[in-house]
């Protein structure tokens, strides 16, 4: 009963803000595609907090963290529609079928994903379906785990001393394997390299980015389940990668470039643990003379 209480009197604070701040209302017969974040809870934009707290029915995905449902109405349904590497739990034409019937029997339908909808997220095959059944939809962004998970690992996604330029680029193609990228152009084209879906093939994105020139002791990271409690950080080198990336079901982001080395100035979290962090890399561009 009292945690019942909780509850109400959470969605009546998370309510109030929304209406502070002028926020959409979840209307019925709407379906909602928000992204959770990488996994802290903290992460999750306040549109995303106000979505949960006004759901009818919420389809979220394996890697969103669980604790932010704690948040959800209490007769709300909770939907689990994951998919994890290799493991086919719910078709995608499913889930965009279910979202359309929901949300046609008048429901509120929060879709809701790890990091943000649209981000390797197949959030606008879901987006595309709903259109084509005349179903409205709101897309409300997330933090990316290629961007917030590695901030968390103390690694800048851009650094002017380091990179001009980052590539996102997906390990796991349609087939689930490696898909077919031109190394060649985006070894040379980007200096920093950010990998999702990428533990299986590791070792042959290394291998294909070396065979296109980069070095073999470029730094790169491991950043497992990252901005969760149980967040792991690996660092190694690019020849390394591959034999330094383990295959573990928890999800990883893989990033490759002289930008990891920034870790030692900025890892702030191990600084909460007692790391003595070290200057960066070399003085800003702005003390170069
Ligand atoms: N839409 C998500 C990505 C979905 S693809 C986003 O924007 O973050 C799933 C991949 O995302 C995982 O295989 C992994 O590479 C990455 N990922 C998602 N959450 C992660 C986390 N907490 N830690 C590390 N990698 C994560």
């Amino acid at each position: 009963m009292s945690s019942d209480l909780t509850n109400a009197a959470q969605r009546v604070a998370i309510e109030r803000i929304a209406a502070a701040l002028d926020l959409p209302a979840f209307d019925q017969g709407w379906v909602w595609l928000a992204g959770a974040g990488p996994g802290d809870p903290g992460l999750i934009t306040v549109l995303g907090l106000s979505a949960i707290a006004g759901a009818d029915v919420i389809l979220y995905d394996a890697l969103i963290n669980r604790a932010l449902l704690k948040l959800a109405r209490p007769g709300a349904e909770l939907v689990f529609a994951g998919k994890r590497a290799g493991k086919r739990s719910c078709k995608q034409s499913d889930i965009s079928r279910t979202l359309i019937s929901l949300a046609k029997k008048g429901k509120r339908v929060l879709r809701l994903k790890g990091g943000d909808p649209l981000v390797f997220g197949r959030g606008a095959e879901e987006a595309l379906a709903l259109a084509g059944a005349g179903v409205p939809f709101r897309i409300v962004p997330g933090v990316t785990a290629g961007i917030g998970g590695l901030a968390y690992a103390g690694i800048p996604v851009t650094h002017r001393d380091t990179n001009h330029v980052v590539t996102f680029v997906t390990g796991h193609g349609p087939d689930g394997k490696l898909p077919d990228l031109d190394w060649r152009a985006i070894a040379r084209g980007s200096p920093t390299l950010v990998l999702y879906m990428a533990r299986k093939h590791a070792g042959e994105i290394a291998a294909n980015l070396i065979a296109a020139g980069r070095r073999v002791d470029e730094p790169a990271a491991i950043v497992s389940n990252a901005s969760f409690t149980d967040q792991i950080v690996q660092v190694t080198t690019l020849s390394e990668l591959g034999a330094a990336t383990t295959q573990s079901a928890a999800p990883a982001i893989l990033v490759i470039g002289e930008n990891v080395r920034l870790r030692d100035g900025m890892d702030w979290l191990g600084a909460m643990a007692g790391r003595v962090l070290v200057p960066a890399l070399r003085p800003p561009l702005s003390e170069v003379s």
